[in-house]
């Protein structure tokens, strides 16, 4: 197995809006009840940067436990589909909360997540996380980037900036 190297600071940077549509939907949901959605947008071209665009909502078949959430896929795939066809924007990842835990992928995450990185259709080579967690001090979002061999934590900014619509 080849040695790879583990970059050493990588950004992830979420749309207002995308951030918008996970806030409305973590305090329109059950609060001991996980939530999420995919994570739509693109790997920028001149650094190690990933832009996420649009955050999808569950959808109306999605399964909400107190530690676990399976995202509704064919609600999944009809936003990833328009969204590409008109933003070409693509499946980068998935965001969902953590109700009673902290903001750090459960074993359950990284088995679903190494299943996407897996599979040869999904084209993933890294997969991005955001997990939004309950706190003492209130709910945090951190961004974590999975491939088959690391997990790292990804330093997260806001973009107010809109994307042509
Ligand atoms: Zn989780």
């Amino acid at each position: 197995m080849s040695r790879r190297a583990t970059p050493r600071e990588r950004v992830v940077t979420v749309q207002a809006s995308a951030l918008e549509t996970i806030t409305t939907e973590v305090f329109g949901s059950a609060p001991d009840l996980e939530t999420g959605g995919i994570l739509l947008g693109y790997a920028a071209s001149d650094s190690a940067d990933l832009h996420v665009t649009v955050a999808g909502d569950p959808g109306p078949n999605a399964l909400h436990e107190p530690r676990r959430f399976l995202r509704d896929p064919a609600h999944a795939q009809t936003l990833a589909d328009r969204e590409w066809a008109d933003h070409q924007a693509v499946w980068i990842g998935e965001w969902h909360t953590h109700p009673a835990a902290g903001p750090k992928p459960s074993d359950i995450d990284l088995r679903s997540y190494l299943q996407h990185l897996e599979d040869p259709d999904l084209q993933f080579t890294e997969f991005l996380s955001l997990i939004v967690a309950n706190t003492d001090a209130g709910p945090t979002v951190a961004a974590w980037i999975v491939t088959s061999t690391y997990l790292i934590e990804a330093s997260l900014s806001v973009s107010e900036c809109q994307p042509d619509r």
